[in-house]
């Protein structure tokens, strides 16, 4: 009896891995809502075996709900990830977490009800209602922590075991399935005492179960050996962060002040931090250079070109600044062609020399890049050396931008570029 118990858990093992990795292979085909649909629903059978449906094996009493289900579903997780990335894998993970907390809010109304029988002898079962609390709370949890942790043990594995997929998945699988017993194990004993011979039952089930699925992988990758990398996060942190959603709203932080065709600062930027920037070095004894870019007859690029073209000249330039760019540096486009540089303890000298490189690396990349070389002017202001005033900063940036243009275009002209021709 026990042993055909045995192969009736590989059955199902068989079928649900066999229809679940059908479904993920298809998914460019048939879309990815099918498998991840599959993955949800199995739910409601894992929780049902799970808190009623134990079978006799060699080695104890076990369920399917577990066995099966629940390792099989933390297994299909890793495997989205694996085929796909961690954007797409956080999906299931909080749409479970997020699904399984709502059970528990509509069980806590629903079990209230003053239910009436249609069925002679069938009675609403109010234990296993009740079941679904304080533990399904406490798996989902758990279930949530397996995921991320299944992925990011799965990553770092990588790192010894390479290509080695299932070896990876088998190793990851064991280690997160024994923390989960764990994890699980000690909320059963608090809430219902279970005896340790539970603990151990389940876990040689679901490291058995790991074994399995293991295998089944092994011969899907055999069926079908296209590369399992993928591209994505490769930093711990990184991951994490994704999976967590950690990063949009970091990302969110950090774009929100950025001009989209240039990824520099906006205008708006400039003006409520810029003269915050410059006090903040000045008041330290630093210096700090206002440094005012203007992109050569411009007009005539989009003229000639087109204005899609003057778009990329726009994108090249301020990407050529960007590079250039030391932590001290604040960039910001300051309007059409214009960019505007806060640089923090940079004195007069080094902000004439940095202009210069900055002049030339622009020369060089669009001249690569383009049927011409695109130049810029620059103008150059020195706190405290000239002021600590914004405004007074940059009408002396100004001014000795337009001598810049006057001269011949082309050229920086800074505090030290002497004797300036500054126009009236
Ligand atoms: P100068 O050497 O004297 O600076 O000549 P210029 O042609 O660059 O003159 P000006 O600075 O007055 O020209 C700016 C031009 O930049 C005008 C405007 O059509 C163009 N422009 C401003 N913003 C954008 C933009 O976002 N994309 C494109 N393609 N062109 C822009
Ligand atoms: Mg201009
Ligand atoms: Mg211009």
């Amino acid at each position: 009896m026990a042993v055909s118990n045995s192969l009736l858990l590989v059955a199902q093992a068989a079928l649900y891995f066999t229809v679940m990795m059908t479904l993920l292979h298809r998914r460019k085909s048939i879309g990815l809502g099918v498998f991840m649909c599959a993955l949800g629903v199995m739910h409601f059978l894992e929780t049902y075996l799970a808190s009623v449906f134990y079978v006799q094996l060699p080695h104890g009493i076990i369920s399917p709900g577990s066995t099966v289900l629940f390792s099989g579903k933390l297994l299909m997780i890793l495997l989205l990830y694996v085929k796909e990335d961690a954007a797409t894998v956080r999906q299931p993970i909080h749409g479970l977490l997020f699904g399984n907390f709502l059970i528990v809010g509509l069980v806590m109304i629903l079990r209230n009800h003053e239910t009436v029988q249609v069925v002679a002898g069938r009675e609403p079962d109010i234990a296993f209602v009740d079941e679904m609390g304080m533990l399904m709370v406490w798996g989902t949890i758990l279930l949530y922590i397996d995921s991320l942790a299944i992925i990011l043990l799965y990553e770092r594995l990588g790192r010894w075991l390479g290509r080695h997929f299932a070896l990876r998945v088998l190793i990851c699988g064991a280690l997160v399935l024994t923390f989960d017993q764990l994890g699980f194990y000690i909320a059963l004993h608090l809430v219902s005492d279970a005896p340790l011979s539970v603990l151990y039952g389940g876990w040689v089930a679901k490291m058995l179960a790991t074994v399995v699925y293991a295998l089944f992988f092994m011969a899907y990758l055999a069926l079908f050996p296209a590369g399992e990398q993928k591209a994505g996060p490769r930093r711990f942190r990184d991951l994490f962060d994704v999976l967590t959603y950690r990063e949009r709203y970091e990302d969110l932080l950090k774009t929100s002040h950025l001009d989209f065709l240039t990824k520099v600062s906006h205008r708006s930027q400039f003006d409520t931090t810029a003269q915050d920037l410059i006090l903040a070095t000045t008041a330290n004894g630093h210096c700090a250079s206002l440094i005012l870019i203007d992109i050569d007859h411009f007009k005539a690029v989009n003229d000639t070109y087109g204005h899609q073209a003057g778009d990329e000249v726009l994108a090249t330039v301020a990407r050529v600044l960007r590079d250039n760019q030391r932590s001290d540096d604040h960039i910001f486009r300051y309007g059409g062609e214009e960019f505007v540089i806060v640089s923090q303890r940079m004195g007069a000298e080094a902000a004439q020399s940095f202009s210069d490189r900055l002049r030339r690396a622009i020369e060089d990349v669009t001249r690569d890049a383009f049927l011409e070389p695109v130049t810029v002017s620059i103008g150059i202001a020195a706190a405290p050396l000239e002021g600590r005033d914004l405004a007074t900063l940059f009408e002396i940036a100004d001014r000795r931008l337009y001598a810049a243009k006057a001269g011949g275009r082309n050229r920086v002209v800074g505090p030290l570029s002497e004797p300036v021709p500054v126009p009236v």
